[in-house]
């Protein structure tokens, strides 16, 4: 009964680099995110209003929880500072409690403020605001008029970013559409070739014997229709062929062989094979 030994820590923060495909994304992000954290002199001398939120909508899988970390992650390295990151899921916020759902929010965005450069991101924001009708139920009209209040009431708290993402922007209440509030849409498509290859060449960096440029390419080629979800399961799963492939009998004795991760070379066909 040997001790399970704990892999090293392999917590790193995605920044920028970590992304493949979305260029023009991350250059509209820099824009209107970065630049009036950095330069709101700028902002107040002309009295220009910086957006207060951003919507990433498009297919699951395509980078939008990604992109919404790295960008706290950019942020410090840009010299913002210390940014802190709130992400939600938009079902945690709703409570069966009368009152509750609004109390949660108010208190996160009453957070956000106190740690200002800070940004709220809330993932599946369908779920927390869908459009209100008469048939709605009244938990759900008054959770999306708080959410309203409050990004209106950032006005006068520069520094708090607040990112929507959802793969169904229609279900969304049209007042959070509307400038002042989430005011930037940003699709997330699925990727075309040479975003495929260039996700497939982030998600391959950092081994030590990487498949080659031009097997990169064939992949990408052969993978039309997958998201960047895809292609991190199709690399996970080459990987898994080749353990089994190099080590034969790990499935029996696993825990007694050393497995040398620099010395592992993920073929070709153990792509094709996943
Ligand atoms: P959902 O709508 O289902 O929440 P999502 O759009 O938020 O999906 P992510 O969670 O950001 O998708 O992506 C899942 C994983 O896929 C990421 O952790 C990453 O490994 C990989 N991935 C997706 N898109 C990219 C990309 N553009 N560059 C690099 N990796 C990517």
């Amino acid at each position: 009964n040997r001790p399970i030994k704990k892999p090293k820590s392999t917590k790193e923060t995605n920044d920028f680099s970590k992304i493949g495909g979305l260029n023009h994304h991350l250059r509209t992000l820099r824009e209107i995110v970065i630049f009036p954290l950095l330069h709101g002199n700028v902002f107040a001398h002309f009295k220009i209003k910086a957006p207060r939120g951003v919507l990433f909508y498009g297919p699951p899988g395509t980078g939008k929880t990604l992109v919404a970390g790295a960008l706290a992650a950019e942020l410090n390295k840009e010299g913002v500072g210390k940014v802190s990151f709130f992400p939600r899921k938009g079902a945690d916020i709703l409570d069966k409690w009368v009152g509750e759902s609004e109390k949660n929010l108010r208190a996160l965005f009453e957070k956000a403020t106190k740690s200002r450069p800070s940004i709220i991101f809330f993932d599946e924001l369908d779920g927390l605001a869908p459009i209100r009708s008469d048939k709605n139920d009244h938990v759900h009209s008054s959770v999306v008029a708080t959410l309203l209040s409050l990004l209106d009431g950032l006005d006068t708290k520069p520094g708090v970013i607040v990112i929507g993402a959802t793969n169904r922007i229609e279900a969304i209440d049209p007042a959070l559409r509307r400038k002042g509030r989430f005011d930037k849409e940003l699709y997330f498509p699925l990727p075309g070739t040479l975003a495929r290859r260039d996700i497939l060449q982030i998600l391959t960096s950092n081994w030590k014997r990487k498949p080659s440029g031009e097997f990169l390419e064939e992949l990408a080629d052969m993978t039309h229709g997958f998201c960047g979800a895809d292609l991190q399961a199709l690399c996970s799963d080459a990987v898994l062929t080749c353990l089994r492939r190099a080590y034969p009998k790990i499935d029996s004795r696993g825990a007694d062989i050393k497995v040398e991760p620099d010395l592992l070379q993920v073929e070709e066909s153990d792509f094709l094979e996943a």
